[in-house]
Parts: structure tokens; C-alpha cells; sequence
């Protein structure tokens, strides 16, 4: 197949097949990868403007029956640092959080099976009565499908109580790779694809807004890293046109620290830096109807994360005032306000503050 044509399809914003994103992943030299989805980058996004944001990670709960292999952060019932967050661990750690300038919450955390959609309306109306300005950007597909098979309910009915009840918007959580082949290794109990995509679906069809992410480098191939970004653009490709959809793809990779793929079956991070710059700008160039590509800046670190931006990425994410998962796994970039800005500048570009919706603040 004759790269040429593939760059310039690419270039007209055309969408590309299965076929031909393997070949570009496969064939493709980086460089000229780089330089198609640094002009994709430039029509999505003129100009030197990169994202980032202050928010604050807090996770609801480490019990989770899901107990995927990648995952070193949930617990059982019954273990003895299993916990649910209180409300006076909220209040501290959202003061903390307004005290630096963020104004969002990430909750993410485990499917705990003793809470059900009570628990979540209550504590998003509590979140927002005590903090009005505050904005919820919660859960994921599997705990929507979760919810909506503990309560009787459908993703529809689910999605509207949380949003009703204080959710801004839904994370693309839980994605991993978007093949049943993979998840049913990695995450049995979890939502399958097509649930995943129903959920996404729903949420757009409601105008809340979503993101879309890859967790990548364990058990996948290649063709199941291309279908999935296919099945992402295709779902976007769906969506009504003045409705927000996916905001952003943030691909990051797997990290293997004490995890059950790791232990169990000795499959270790495939990560290193060329692959995910290759990652980025293969997104960039397949994902021709989503505005964002986000560097996961939080677990490649510093220098991959500034050569992302030079390979379609236009923004770094959040500075992530709190984040128990993937460092959990081993993830242990840290970087402060100050430093996100100096890292963007050092890359060549200049910093723009952003909220979820990623407009400018
Ligand atoms: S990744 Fe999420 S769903 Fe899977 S076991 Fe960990 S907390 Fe549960």
C-alpha cells in the first residue's frame, strides 16, 4: 500500500481504514508521522496555545469486585485499608484543592458492590451544595453499565439522575483496548465493547460532555490498537453535530508495577518512549473528527511528554493534585503548576490554563 496516498487522505481529513492505519503504524518512518499530525494538530488547533489544567483526583472507593490485571489499586471488602471516602475527607481535600486553583474533581474508584445510585445522587447534590462552583467530572462507562444493571435502570435513566444530581462530565474510563479478545483477559467483569460504546453514545446523544482514552502495552496487537481508535472516531462520526461528544483521546501506557499481569502471567509495560510518540501522532492522524489529543504527561514523564507535543498532542492534561491508580502501578510524575508551565514553554509553546471543556480560563 502506497504510504503517499495514506499521508495524503490523511491530510484531507478523509478516514482512513483498518488496513491502512496498520500500515502507517507498522511502515510509516516517525518522522513523517510527526509531520502529518503536527499539521492535522495545526487545522484542529492553530496555533502554539497548549492545554493544561489544575484538578484533583479522588478516588470514591478502592473496593471494587471488577479486580482487573492491570489494576493495583482495589481491594476487596473486607481488607484491611479497603475504605470509601468520607465527607470530611472531601471537604479537605477540595479546600486544598480551591487553595491552588483548581476548581474540578476527578472521582474515579472502584465498583463497590454495597453503592448504588443513591449513594452517587447524594454525595454529587452534597458536593455541589457545599462547593456551587465546583465541577464533577465522574465515574465511566463500567460503573454506568454497573449502576444501570444494579438498579434496573437504563444508561439513559442513569446518565440523566447523575447529571440531574451535579455529574459535568463523563472521563472515557475503562476503555483499555476496545476488543472483547483483550478484556476478557484483562477485564473480564467489566463493561464489554459494545457496552462501553452504548454508554458513550447515550452520554452524547444527552450533550454531556466525555473523553476518550487507550490504555495500551500489555496483551494488545496492533490491529486491535487501530480498530480501537476506529471505533472511537466512529462513535464520534455519530454523534449530532452541536452536541460535544468526545473532547479529547489521551492514550497512555500500561504500567505493570505489582499488577496480576505482571505477577501472574509476567506480562511487563511494552512502553517506551518512540512507540508512544508514534501512539500520539498515529491518533492524531486516524482521530480526524476529535479536536484534542492529550499527552499522558502523568506516566511518560517530561521529555516524552514536551516530544508529544510536537507530534500532534495539544495539551498535557492536569497537573493531578491527587492520583492513586496508575501511580499505583508505578506511575510517579509529579509536576506542580509552575513546572507544567516551564515544560510546555521549554517545549516551544505557550501555556494555556483550560477547564474540563477544555476552554480557556
Ligand atoms: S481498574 Fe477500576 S474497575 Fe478495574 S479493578 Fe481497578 S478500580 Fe476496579
Amino acid at each position: 500500500m502506497d504510504l503517499e496516498h495514506i499521508y495524503l487522505k490523511a491530510l484531507e481529513l478523509i478516514p482512513l481504514n483498518k488496513e491502512e492505519g496498520i500500515v502507517l503504524y507498522t511502515h510509516a518512518p516517525l518522522e513523517d508521522l510527526m509531520f502529518i499530525a503536527n499539521k492535522l494538530r495545526q487545522v484542529h488547533n492553530p496555533g502554539n496555545i497548549v492545554g493544561w489544567m489544575i484538578d484533583r483526583n479522588v478516588n470514591l472507593t478502592n473496593i471494587c469486585f471488577s479486580q482487573c490485571a492491570f489494576c493495583n489499586f482495589c481491594r476487596r471488602k473486607g481488607s484491611v485499608d479497603a475504605y470509601v471516602t468520607t465527607t470530611e475527607e472531601y471537604i479537605s481535600k477540595i479546600d486544598e484543592l480551591y487553595s491552588l486553583g483548581g476548581d474540578q474533581l476527578l472521582l474515579q474508584g472502584g465498583m463497590n458492590p454495597d453503592l448504588g445510585i443513591p449513594f452517587y445522587i447524594d454525595l454529587f447534590k452534597d458536593l455541589k451544595k457545599l462547593y456551587p462552583s465546583l465541577k464533577l467530572h465522574a465515574l465511566g462507562p463500567p460503573e454506568i453499565v454497573y449502576l444501570a444493571k444494579k438498579e434496573r435502570l437504563s444508561y439513559n435513566e442513569v446518565l440523566s439522575k447523575l447529571i440531574e444530581a451535579g455529574l459535568d462530565s463523563l472521563p472515557g474510563a475503562g476503555a483499555e483496548i476496545l476488543s472483547d479478545r483483550v478484556r476478557q483477559v484483562v477485564s473480564p467483569a467489566k463493561a464489554s465493547v459494545s457496552e462501553w460504546l452504548d454508554v458513550m453514545r447515550e452520554a452524547h446523544r444527552l450533550n454531556l460532555p466525555t473523553s476518550a482514552t487507550m490504555m495500551y502495552g500489555h496483551i494488545e496487537t496492533i490491529e486491535e490498537r487501530i480498530e480501537h481508535l476506529i471505533l472511537i472516531r466512529d462513535l464520534q462520526s455519530a454523534k449530532q453535530e452541536n452536541h460535544y461528544g468526545f473532547i479529547t483521546f489521551i492514550p497512555w501506557p500500561f504500567q505493570d508495577e505489582g499488577t496480576i499481569l505482571l505477577k501472574k502471567y509476567g506480562i511487563k509495560s511494552g512502553y517506551y518512549g518512540p512507540d508512544y510518540i508514534r501512539i500520539i501522532a498515529i491518533s492524531r492522524i486516524i482521530l480526524n473528527n476529535i479536536r484534542n489529543i492529550q499527552a499522558s504527561i502523568l506516566t511518560v514523564g517530561r521529555e516524552i511528554g514536551m516530544l508529544s507535543l510536537h507530534s500532534g498532542a495539544n495539551d498535557l492534561g492536569s497537573i493531578m493534585i491527587e492520583e492513586n491508580v496508575v501511580s499505583a502501578a508505578g506511575a510517579n510524575n509529579r509536576f506542580n503548576a509552575m513546572e507544567m508551565q516551564s515544560i510546555i514553554r521549554e517545549a516551544g509553546f505557550v501555556p494555556g490554563r483550560r477547564n474540563q471543556k477544555y476552554e480557556q480560563v
